[in-house]
């Protein structure tokens, strides 16, 4: 699907995954989505397509087949490692092997980084990946209807997407709102995602949606979760199936972890797929949120009381979602158990899930990963998330600081007090948005930071762009100036997937039309009318 014919081995994927892939191509409705999209055998467009006159390296990610990123200035996230003003990046098969300045590789092909800035590739560790074709139908929108009747409670998100929407997608609907998602957000630089899938319908929605993991090429975790609870769903017992068929083995690109929300299904349900869950060793992934009446199974986690056999408890195989409205009591517990957080900011913020839990974070020494949510209501690429935290993070803390004095002359201008919140810092930021994704999702083994010895997931920004240049400061222009135009090359795994602002071996015009007959059918079967200028 993507790339030539033996790629898979190389990849990682297990011989499962491919015979499950075969499998998947041959009964799905979905093959007839999938088949023919990449332009299998032509690892590069054309000089002219691509406009820079100059092509990646050939067979990039083999085995044995080694690169040098040179000259660039590299921010490596690995105290480590460092920052370099200037430095090189070799890359051999899927790895990196070295970062440092004036790297001699005889033989190495060359990928000029003069002007760009290497950073190791971004990290979304919450991503509704199924709802590509529903972008933007709900800019306004909060998350449940509080009965204002407004703009933003009609359409809300629960009512239209969870309720109306979700029940019409079919297996094929699954895969193409999946893998356009994932190749539109490798565009921005995102290599890894956890997709916060929701979709569990059937195994065959399952099937799909894994398989448009695997087909978008980018370091995956599927959350296994339930779906609308239909009678085929099979949730959460079908974790076994999918693990056998697609997860034997941990060195491919796509890992499963399992759902554990307890918004749906009812405790009985949840609590079998937490045990479920830890019985296969996999991450446990939920959603707390303080709109949604959680508080008290929230409590009960904490101290290893949940579920119906009240004996459930988070620990440090735990991922939660948002995190707003839990209390004292239960975030030190969480803490001290190693449970991680991902913060959606902007849509925190925008959709009345309650106040991004940064401050709380802080006092308690612990960080978020940063997550795009949906994209029914916020754009998904790295540079609104970091900046959302950013300034979200230094509204509350500079306005504390005001308060600190009298806004007259001499104390308009306080000194912070002691036990004020530091202001969060662009490098902060970055880290959230890389290191620590990867860290949240049990990856930083393979990603996270430019480590020689980890998989070479990397992101050259360019900074010569009239928006950037002068460059003066490499995490100010990543975080503050930049944004997805500025992302020019792309690689996952060693495999160059973006070059020169384009990426290789997708047809997304032909992908986009897929989408909007996704879009269409979904439409037509909830009976919605597509208004453009009506209330989102
Ligand atoms: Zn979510």
């Amino acid at each position: 699907m993507i790339g030539r014919a033996g790629d898979e081995s190389e990849s990682g994927e297990s011989a499962a995954a491919r015979q499950g892939r075969r499998g998947f191509l041959k009964a799905s409705a979905a093959a007839a989505a999938g088949a023919g999209l990449f332009t299998v055998g032509s690892a590069a467009p054309s000089a002219a397509q691509e406009g820079g006159g100059d092509r990646p390296p050939k067979d990039t990610g083999r085995p044995g087949r080694r690169y040098l990123i040179r000259g660039g200035a590299v921010m490596s996230m690995d105290p480590d490692v460092g920052d370099f003003e200037t430095a090189d990046v070799l890359v051999e098969g899927k790895k990196i092997v070295d970062v440092r300045p004036g790297i001699r590789a005889a033989g190495a092909d060359v990928i000029d980084a003069r002007g760009r800035i290497v950073v190791p590739g971004f990290a979304d560790t919450h991503h509704h990946q199924f709802e590509t074709a529903l972008r933007g139908t709900l800019a306004d929108a909060v998350l449940f209807d509080d009965h204002s009747g407004s703009p933003s409670a009609v359409p809300n998100y629960a009512d239209f997407v969870l309720t109306r929407m979700a029940p019409a997608y079919r297996p094929q609907d699954v895969y193409i709102n999946v893998l356009f998602s994932g190749l539109t957000q490798l565009d921005a630089g995102i290599t890894t995602v956890h997709d916060t899938s929701q979709i569990h319908h059937s195994p065959e929605h399952s099937d799909a949606s894994v398989q448009a993991l695997v087909d978008s090429g980018r370091r995956s975790v599927l959350q296994y979760t339930a779906g609308d609870a239909r009678p085929e769903s099979r949730f959460p017992e079908d974790a076994h199936r999918l693990r056998n068929r697609w997860f034997s083995s941990d060195d491919q690109l796509v890992g499963m972890a399992m759902g554990g929300e307890f918004y749906a299904g009812g405790e009985e349900s949840w609590s079998r797929a937490w045990k479920i869950g830890r019985q296969l060793g996999l991450q446990i992934t939920a959603h707390v949120v303080s709109g949604s009446g959680v508080g008290p199974v929230v409590d009960d986690f904490a101290q290893g009381t949940a579920g119906i056999d009240k004996d459930l408890g988070a620990g440090d195989d735990t991922l939660f979602i948002h995190m707003t409205g839990v209390s004292d009591m239960a975030w030190r517990r969480f803490r001290d158990a190693g449970v991680q957080v991902s913060a959606a900011f902007p849509i925190e913020m925008a959709m009345r899930h309650g106040t991004p839990p940064i401050l709380k974070m802080q006092e308690l020494g612990m960080e978020p990963s940063l997550s795009s949510d949906v994209e029914t209501t916020m754009a998904p690429d790295p540079f609104t998330l970091m900046r959302s935290a950013f300034t979200m993070q230094r509204m509350l803390v500079n306005q504390m600081i005001l308060e600190q004095g009298d806004f007259m002359p001499p104390d308009h201008w306080p000194t912070p007090a002691e036990g004020t919140p530091d202001l969060l810092t662009v490098r902060d930021v970055l880290r959230f948005a890389t290191l620590n994704g990867a860290k949240h999702l049990r990856l930083d083994h393979k990603s996270g930071s430019l480590t020689p010895g980890k998989e070479a997931d990397i992101v050259l920004l360019d900074a010569t762009a009239p928006h950037v240049t002068p460059l003066n400061n490499v995490p100010g222009a990543v975080v503050s100036l930049m944004d997805r135009s500025n992302v020019e090359t792309v690689i996952v795994a060693g495999k160059v997937r973006k070059w020169r602002g384009r990426l290789l071996d997708v047809d997304l015009h032909r992908l986009s039309g897929e989408l909007e007959a996704s879009r269409d059918h979904l439409f037509k079967t909830v009976g919605v009318k597509r208004d453009l200028f009506g209330p989102s």
